[in-house]
């Protein structure tokens, strides 16, 4: 047939030899790597590969030719099939074994090998056949009990009964219904779907492998197993697998009785006890695999009569801690460059070694879903105030605050909760750039539960009710809830990651500072060798029990000299927060932003706050009330916030510029002297630049003149306005810095509320809205061109300027690549994400170096 003619010739089938053309993107990696192995000289088995194209034919109906395929091995051969996709990650049809067996080839090997082994095997087949190819109702199967003969014959009469035709006994049907059920498979719309959400393409290939057997049955020591040289969970070195005799494919992985350790261990037998030859040449064959093919491999392996043979070889499956330690010791053993074992390991995994996390083995007991604000997990009991929080806390019992979503006053509650669940907000509300910077598990957003604070009640999505002193637990890493405690991992920070960062550093281009507001924060930062403060958000510091009154008093003053008398009592609170903040980053730069959100969030929200407000200030609950409602805004986020008080109530920034500056001279008493970086948030003009720089300017000289001593310091404008985009050529010429605050340019560019968003985003992102969520990561193309408009206009106002972002997308890597294309000097994000931006920015370095 001309048909078959061509298919004789049909390239798409190879014998895997040591110059065979086979690559990883047409044959897929397990082809690629059996190569590897047979270029290494290993007693890998004779295998053929077949290739993307020619196994989606074969989906298609249009079979290669069976017989030349089978040429390539001994005639009578056992065959096994196995998927060879481009990364094993996207998974695949599963293998078949013992292809070719047929009552001929029974006869022989009950000779061979015994008949019950012989039966054994044959049975095994046809069970395989029937459920994974004929697809055959596995009940049938899998009720019989028999063993041996009698359980071969059941065996073969359930499939002729169900398949209404004997079972088939020519190798060359046999091997084609195979590969044409696995090719089938591969393309269905579940599998399809699977893979893609494991991030395959939609048309991704799959190639297929057809492998002599190596029994693993009969006569002296057979068996089969697997073998790794490192522990999955640690990285650390540790022979690891288990070998099961008189087996086959994976069964000794299967935990029945029968598995034996490989190593010799106390736990029970060993393969090093009953085959040290074997064993022995295993671990060689694993150490030279190791070197020569520069990872960490796990090898599937056969011993048939004494003999090793490797069949496969796959990247060792590791944990997120494991995959780092295995790339430095790569790197460490002269196996793999320093830049290559950064490439190696992802950044956001990182973050799960920061923090503690739900085992992945744990049972979920789900009761809500939100967006995954701060990473991390925490169990505790719910409470539903700030101040039962704080109680807990004093009880020493670990809480969770619940609330419908989080304002100023909650930060002492969140400083005392273990972890944090709202119902409103997204990436960039309060609770989530709070828990980040704190390092706090952080669920927002969780719209679907139920939360009836004043009654105490959380209603879960099922409809379950918790109330006050429930445990639950918060997984900020995947945004769920679950009920009750699950099992945790803890966080681990070994030599290995400090190893790997340094070399990181040693590649980096962009640099890193943190968002840190207290002194718990900047150390954090400083352990996680940021390189400086971007951005103190200072409107944090006035919520402990002793400022927040003179604070209120400050709000209530009726002239400038009542409000100078309050701000002078904030004064030395605010003077020791910097002063402490300076010493801690000793000789590197602090980035401190003038207070930004709206008064009134200063002031008490209920009556017995009220209450409190109008003793502290001897006046009439109802004039206090009054006042604080006069203070209310429709639109708070857009009104009297950020450099709008500065102009309009500038003694608060006075007294701030003045603690700046005064503590400034003390921290350079006994340290390195220190530049402070002073910016104004929310500017929209150049006008409020000029204004604001006049007024700090004069402050710095009066401080200068007070205590006889000169210090430098530099001002800064936060670009979070588009017209402060627009006009950064302008605002450029007042400023010694400019600092992207993407959070709200994100929010003014969309119009979108940021305390909001996290109503909708999942329906936006889910119906391909937005690709992302744009607080969580950089909208590169709307808020992304203002950026560039700015970066563009502030250097050509002022060539000197430094240019940085602090908004949350500091610490995301998608986020972080586009800041290295638009030319900003560094980022800044929340202290624990430093450690995955300094690894995302080097990998970004690195790529573009080896492009
Ligand atoms: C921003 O807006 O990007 C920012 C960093 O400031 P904040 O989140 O405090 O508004
Ligand atoms: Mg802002």
């Amino acid at each position: 047939m001309p048909d078959t003619l061509r298919q004789d010739q049909d390239p798409g089938v190879t014998l895997i030899t040591p110059s065979a053309p086979i690559a990883n993107p047409t044959h897929g990696g397990r082809a690629k790597c059996l190569q590897r192995l047979v270029r290494l000289d290993l007693p890998v088995p004779r295998t053929v590969a077949i290739d993307f194209d020619t196994v989606h034919r074969i989906a298609h109906g249009s079979m290669p030719n069976m017989e030349r395929i089978l040429d390539h091995f001994r005639p009578g051969a056992l065959l096994c099939v196995r998927p060879s996709s481009e990364d094993p990650d996207w998974g695949g049809p599963g293998s078949v074994l013992n292809i070719g067996m047929n009552d001929a080839a029974y006869v022989d090997l009950s000779d061979r090998i015994g008949a019950d082994a012989a039966s054994a095997l044959y049975q095994r087949f046809v069970v395989s056949f029937a459920i994974h190819v004929a697809r055959l109702d596995p009940d049938v199967f899998e009720e019989i009990e028999a063993t041996g003969q009698q359980g071969l014959s059941e065996a073969l009469s359930a499939y002729e009964e169900e398949a209404e035709e004997p079972f088939p006994q020519d190798p060359a049907r046999q091997l084609a219904e195979v590969l044409r059920s696995m090719a089938r498979a591969w393309e269905g719309t579940t599998a399809r779907l699977l893979r893609q959400a494991k991030g395959a393409p939609v048309d991704a290939g799959l190639g297929l492998i057809v492998q002599e057997m190596a029994l693993g049955l009969g006569i002296g020591e057979c068996g089969s197993g697997v073998l790794q040289l490192a522990n999955s969970d640690t990285g650390l070195p540790q022979v690891t697998g288990r070998y099961l005799r008189q087996s086959q494919g994976r069964e000794a992985l299967r935990g029945g009785a029968g598995s034996i350790f490989l190593e010799r261990d106390p736990r029970g037998p060993s393969l090093e006890e009953l085959a040290p030859d074997a064993f022995e040449r295993l671990k060689q064959y694993a150490a030279f695999m190791r070197l020569k093919l520069r990872a960490e491999m796990q090898i599937e392996f056969t011993i048939e009569n004494g003999n090793v043979h490797i069949l496969d070889g796959v990247r060792v499956k590791r944990s997120s801690r494991a995959a780092l330690r295995i790339a430095v010791r790569l790197a460490e053993d002269g196996i793999i460059s320093r830049p290559e074992a950064v490439m190696r390991v992802e950044p956001r995994g990182l973050s799960e070694l920061l923090h503690r996390q739900v085992d992945p083995e744990a049972e979920r007991d789900l009761i809500g879903r939100g967006v995954a604000a701060s990473p991390g997990a925490a169990t505790g009991r719910i409470v539903f105030s700030s101040s039962e929080a704080q109680a807990s806390a004093a009880r020493g019992e670990p809480c969770i605050l619940v609330r419908r979503e989080t304002s100023p006053e909650d930060v002492r509650g969140m400083h005392c909760a273990v972890a944090v669940l709202t119902e409103r907000g997204g990436m960039t509300s309060h609770a989530a750039v709070i828990g980040r910077g704190l390092g706090l598990p952080c669920v927002v957003g969780a719209v679907g539960m139920g939360f009836k604070t004043q009654q105490h009640q959380l209603v879960a999505e099922d409809g379950r009710r918790f109330g006050e002193g429930d445990v639950i637990t918060v997984d900020g890493t995947s945004g769920q809830v679950l009920a009750g405690s699950p099992k945790m991992i803890e966080a681990v920070l070994d030599d290995s990651f400090q190893t790997l960062m340094s070399w990181a550093d040693e590649e980096r281009d962009i640099g890193i500072r943190a968002n840190a507001d207290t002194p718990a924060d900047a150390l954090t930062a400083r352990n996680f060798a940021a390189q400086g403060i971007g951005l103190c958000r200072t409107e944090h510091m006035f919520f402990d029990a002793e400022r927040i009154t003179p604070m209120r008093e400050m709000i209530f003053a009726d002239s400038s000299k009542d409000r100078e008398a309050a701000l002078a009592r904030l004064l030395p609170m605010q003077r020791a927060d910097f002063t402490e903040l300076f010493r801690i980053m000793e000789g590197m730069p602090v980035c401190i932003r003038l207070f930004d959100p709206p008064l009134h969030e200063f002031l008490p929200s209920d009556r017995s706050g009220m209450r409190e407000l109008a003793e502290a200030l001897d006046l009439p609950v109802s004039d206090v009330t009054r006042r604080v409602e006069s203070m209310g805004e429709y639109n708070p986020m857009l009104g009297m916030r950020g450099v709008r008080l500065g102009i309009a109530v500038p003694e608060i920034y006075d007294m701030q510029a003045r603690a700046i500056f005064e503590a400034t001279i003390e921290a350079s008493h006994d340290g390195a002297p220190v530049v402070p970086e002073i910016m104004l948030p929310l500017v929209s003009a150049c006008r409020e630049v000029e204004l604001l720089r006049t007024r700090i300017d004069a402050v710095a000289a009066a401080v200068r003149n007070e205590r006889g001593r000169d210090f430098d310091y530099s001002l800064g404008v936060m670009v979070e306005t588009p017209r402060a985009c627009l006009r950064a050529h302008e605002i450029a010429q007042h400023a010694h810095f400019l600092s992207f605050g993407t959070n709200d340019l994100t929010q003014m560019t969309y119009g979108l509320s940021r305390d909001d968003a996290g109503r909708f985003m999942s329906h936006y992102v889910q119906q391909g809205v937005f690709a992302e969520d744009p607080f969580h990561r950089l909208d590169a193309e709307g808020v992304g061109e203002l950026v560039r408009i700015g970066v563009e206009r502030g250097r050509q106002g002022n060539g000197g300027i430094m240019l940085s972002i602090c908004g949350e997308h500091g610490g995301d890597p998608d986020s972080i690549a586009f800041c290295r294309t638009a030319g900003i000097d560094y980022v800044s994000c929340s202290p624990f994400r430093v450690p995955v931006a300094r690894l995302a920015a080097a990998q970004l370095a690195i790529a573009d170096k080896i492009k």
